[in-house]
């Protein structure tokens, strides 16, 4: 249920709550990020199980030892990243996406990287509206279409970038949402609506996408990811 804090909380919510996230470039790994320890979700959180699936010879594995084939394509790649990077989440090929959407995004409307086509999207990111929260009830709520400026970052991408490496951006539970105007007005509007969206966590204006974007995340809601 939406929350019932009013509009003259945001500063006051700025002042104590932690950095959620923004674009990765502007994410240090010094400060407090969003999704370390905080997640309570089941798949979410889970520690990778059993590493009996990496062939013999590779324990102790780094990041310069050959990757494991499991899925035959690029997200090889990634869930290599998240075993090396020491990500907590328990993840197979079928986790990975390359078409869900909403019901009022599509998939290239939600991701928009163009390096790697595979997603991970984790169910109460996508929920449909009447589930009352997601991303469809945050638009819906807002009263106006939005673009995402930012949802999922793979882990190798995100590292690249110097991003927090356990950003709930990297579990799929995350969007970015623009600022067109850039003014505390709409900010303000898109923070009521992701309020009204049960987002669990919704970044203040002292993160990292400052007005330029409004974070918003489900990383306390149940949910796993379907292809
Ligand atoms: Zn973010």
């Amino acid at each position: 249920m939406p929350r019932s804090l009013g509009r003259s909380s945001f500063i006051a919510i700025a002042a104590v709550l932690q950095f959620a996230c923004g674009t990765p470039t502007s994410e240090s790994t010094s400060a407090p990020r969003d999704g370390q320890g905080a997640s309570t979700s089941g798949q979410a959180t889970t520690q990778r199980g059993s590493r009996s699936d990496r062939p013999a010879g590779t324990a102790g594995t780094t990041a310069a030892d050959p990757i494991p084939s499991r899925c035959g394509d690029e997200r090889d790649v990634l869930l290599h990243a998240y075993d090396t990077q020491g990500i907590p989440i328990d993840l197979d090929c079928a986790d990975f996406t390359k078409s869900r959407g909403t019901r009022s995004l599509t998939f290239e409307a939600i991701f928009r990287v163009t390096t790697q086509p595979w997603a991970l999207l984790r169910d109460p990111l996508l929920a449909p509206s009447d589930k009352w929260y997601g991303l469809d009830l945050l638009i819906e709520a807002y009263g106006a279409p939005r673009v995402v400026n930012s949802s999922y970052r793979d882990p190798v991408r995100n590292k690249r970038a110097g991003g927090a490496r356990r950003s709930r951006h990297s579990f799929g539970d995350a969007a970015d949402l623009d600022n067109a105007t850039k003014s505390l007005e709409e900010w303000q509007r898109m923070w009521t609506a992701a309020e009204k969206a049960s987002a669990d966590y919704i970044e203040p204006l002292s993160g990292p996408c400052k007005l330029n974007c409004l974070h918003a995340d489900w990383r306390n809601h149940d949910g796993g990811y379907r292809p």
